[in-house]
């Protein structure tokens, strides 16, 4: 559906990615729950653009030259259509060059960023650990200075690419208390120290979250990114353009639930007439189209703020809760809707379902987004969690 945030010139970059979603995505999706994500298909979306949208030209990326946030936004709503969880190599790339492009060294963006943005490596994000995550600024992971070195110890859980990553930006304490105590650390993961466990779950192979052990990791100085102590700000302001990235897949994900339903429920008939002509089913379409389409405005409005770089905290927030709330609500119904089928494996709608609610936690919980509306609205003196 139209949506005025998204200008002309970029429909013709969605109907080439709705048309790969389709062709190469979307019946391989149910595949990636047992079977490992192919690094040829990571470096295939490099190919096509869409792991470096917001990356300079001279890293390799489209920023300013077609790509940007928006085209990000675009990205993910047509790869969610084929593979919601494709969908991360778009957010967790983008957000590992964005935070990469604050290092004050060039070799070290030169060795990363041109290959995160072409699919050649994996980038993971790491700043939840075991017993902090909507509070993250308690984070223990420390990073303690040694020479020309520092040295990395502890723990980081619920990290996406934990398995497969090449290297992850760690949030480390490397300060005092509170967020001017955090730091960001690029740790590339081959490094001696590292271990990994990735966790059992339905979307494993693809996503390979797990926990990420930091033993002593011994890393060179430079590869601190950003000052000391704004590691914590920084990933605040990734979180921003990436809660609209997030409520995008979201979009796509019910978008293509919600047409499936519709072809579903005008062939198949019950009491003498096609679902669709009787009222139950039909209002029940017509309202989850009009949230879910909600949800996709919002989003697109956060990152037209982005690229014109204006302050888009309230609506990436709104985006992030109405977006993956409204695509869980739509998918749960497209699953009903489809009645014994829809809860069979033969149809992606059960897979979609969870793995939209993964991201109703991830990236900050409803409750969080709700404290950042509110925030935003009434002044920080009314901040509900500090
Ligand atoms: C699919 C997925 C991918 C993820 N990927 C990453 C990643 O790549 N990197 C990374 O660092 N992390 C990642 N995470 C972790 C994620 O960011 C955290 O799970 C999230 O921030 C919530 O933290 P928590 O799980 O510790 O929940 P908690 O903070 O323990 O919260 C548990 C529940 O309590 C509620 N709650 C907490 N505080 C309050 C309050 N004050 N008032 C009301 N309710 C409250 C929360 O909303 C939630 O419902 C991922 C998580 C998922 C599910």
């Amino acid at each position: 559906m139209h949506c005025p945030f998204v200008p002309a010139e970029l429909e013709d970059f969605r109907d080439t990615l709705r048309d790969y979603a389709a062709r190469r995505l979307l019946a391989d999706y149910p595949r990636w729950k047992t079977e490992p994500y192919p690094r040829e298909r990571v470096v295939e979306l490099g190919d096509l653009g869409v792991l470096g949208l917001c990356t300079p030209g001279e890293y390799g990326g489209s920023a300013g030259a077609g790509g940007g946030y928006l085209a990000l936004g675009v990205a993910a709503e047509e790869i969610a259509r084929g593979d919601f969880n494709v969908t991360y190599f778009l957010q967790l790339g983008t957000i590992a060059c964005r935070l990469l492009e604050l290092s004050d060294t060039e070799a070290l963006k030169q060795r990363w960023i041109p290959s995160i943005a072409s699919g050649e490596s994996i980038a993971a994000f790491a700043l939840t650990e075991p017993s902090v995550g909507s509070d993250a600024v308690r984070l223990s992971c420390s990073a303690r200075r040694e020479g020309d070195e520092w040295v990395v110890r502890g723990e980081k859980a619920s990290i996406t690419f934990a398995g497969s990553a090449d290297l992850c930006i760690v949030f480390c304490r490397t300060g005092g208390a509170g967020a001017s105590g955090v730091s960001m650390v690029a740790v590339p993961l081959d490094l001696a120290g590292v271990t990994r466990q990735v966790y059992k779950s339905s979307t494993s192979h693809l996503t390979q979250r797990g926990s990420l052990f930091f033993d002593d990791v011994r890393v060179p100085l430079d590869h601190q990114l950003g000052a000391e102590g704004a590691g914590f700000v920084a990933a605040m302001q990734a979180f921003d353009f990436n809660r609209a990235v997030i409520a995008l897949a979201c979009v796509g994900a019910a978008a293509q639930s919600l047409d499936e339903t519709m072809a579903y429920v005008k062939g198949r008939e019950a009491f003498g007439r096609a679902l669709a002509r009787h009222e139950g089913v039909a209002f029940q379409v017509a309202e989850h189209l009009a949230a879910v389409h909600a949800a996709r405005l919002v989003a697109y409005e956060a990152l037209a703020l982005a690229d014109e770089g204006r302050p888009h905290i309230a609506q990436a927030a709104m985006a992030k809760w109405l977006g993956p709330k409204s695509a869980a609500e739509a998918t749960h119904a497209a699953v009903l809707l489809h009645g014994w089928s829809g809860f069979g494996d033969d149809l992606p709608l059960v897979q979609r379902l969870n793995d939209v609610m993964g991201l109703e936690v991830g990236d900050g919980t409803p409750e969080i987004m709700k404290g950042v509306i509110a925030r935003e609205a009434m002044g920080r003196a009314y901040t509900a969690y500090r």
